[in-house]
């Protein structure tokens, strides 16, 4: 059906679902992609940007004229400011310099003072989230928006994402499964999933060089490896994941996930991210696992386009030991 919106605003979320054709035919079940590029940010993450600062809103902490700050690997930074710029908020987004360029210009078109930083561990004070959290306590009428640990990231989830998956397989899912940023989608889908059918099966799909794989499998937070994935990749329990429902876990090393955003956009035509792609791999993965027949769901997270400069690049591809299919 055709709908028209109300405004921007209204453009976030009720995304389209696909039915993914070559992960469905190489494992024999269904493989469905939640098209979160469709937002109007182009990401998964309007949807978190949304709730957050409508959270702060209620709550009375950003008020007319205020200034939203984060740190962010850029969507959600991208997200916040086109939410902002709807309601009237200026925003400062700080950002690891390792992130797509393609990120920073759109932040910057969007109008956000950007601020890059070199990339830190989190345990540094210097790690751009720290950094964005000092800069909103220094600045008046600012607000942190926290993604990592504001659980109104993962309620834009529970009450938007997981129902709409539910919606849209008429309430056939066998399983979920995605990768974790913050883990508000993660976290978010597996529990309004949960909360439908406590039978579907919730696949973490980690990439190399987080730690939350070694901590569902065997409860200890440990890293191996690196991936060049941009969004994804967590050394910690944030707020956001604590409580979230793990049944199976997987490791998903970035070739992996590269093929399949290289198959996705050769024989479907679908232009994506990396965590897309291991977003895919993680769900033939569970698919091979669950059996054939079964109807799985994961997470299209954002738009290639974002990723001309790296993903799409071969000399990128090169250089970071990758190749393209
Ligand atoms: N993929 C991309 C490209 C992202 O930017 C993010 C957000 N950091 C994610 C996946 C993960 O989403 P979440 O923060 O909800 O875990």
């Amino acid at each position: 059906m055709l709908t028209t919106a109300r405004d921007t605003l209204a453009l976030i979320g009720n995304t389209p679902l696909v039915r993914l054709k070559g992960p469905s035919e190489e494992t024999g079940c269904d493989i469905f992609g939640k098209c979160e590029f469709a937002n109007p940010g182009a990401s998964v993450k309007d949807r978190a940007a949304l709730f957050i600062v409508e959270d702060a809103e209620a709550r009375g902490q950003l008020k007319p004229g205020g200034t939203i700050v984060e740190g962010t690997a850029g969507n959600t930074g991208i997200g916040l400011a086109l939410v902002a710029n709807a309601k009237g908020y200026r925003t400062i987004i700080v950002m690891p310099d390792t992130q797509s360029r393609e990120k920073m210009d759109t932040l910057r078109a969007l109008g956000a003072e950007l601020v890059t930083v070199p990339a830190a561990p989190y345990s540094s004070q210097y790690h751009f989230v720290h950094t964005s959290r000092r800069i909103a306590e220094e600045t008046p009428g600012a607000i942190w928006a926290n993604q990592f640990d504001n659980i109104a990231n993962r309620k834009a989830h529970i009450a938007g994402t997981a129902e709409e998956i539910w919606a849209q397989m008429d309430g056939r899912v066998d399983g979920f499964t995605c990768a974790v940023g913050t883990g508000g989608t993660f976290a978010g889908v597996g529990m309004g999933l949960k909360a439908k059918d406590e039978k579907v099966t919730i696949a973490l799909s980690d990439p190399f060089g987080a730690a939350l794989y070694s901590y569902y499998a065997c409860g200890e937070l440990k890293a191996e490896g690196s991936s060049v994935a941009e969004g994804i990749g967590q050394g910690r329990i944030t707020a956001n994941l604590e409580g979230a429902p793990v049944d199976t876990q997987f490791r998903i090393p970035d070739q992996e996930g590269l093929d399949w955003v290289a198959r996705l956009l050769d024989e479907e035509g679908l232009c994506l991210g990396l965590s897309s792609g291991i977003n895919v791999a993680g769900a033939v993965r569970l698919a091979r696992e669950l059996g054939p027949g079964k109807r799985i769901a994961t997470i299209l997270c954002d738009t290639g386009f974002r990723y001309l400069s790296t993903l799409y690049n071969p000399e990128w591809l090169a250089d970071k030991g990758l190749q393209r299919g």
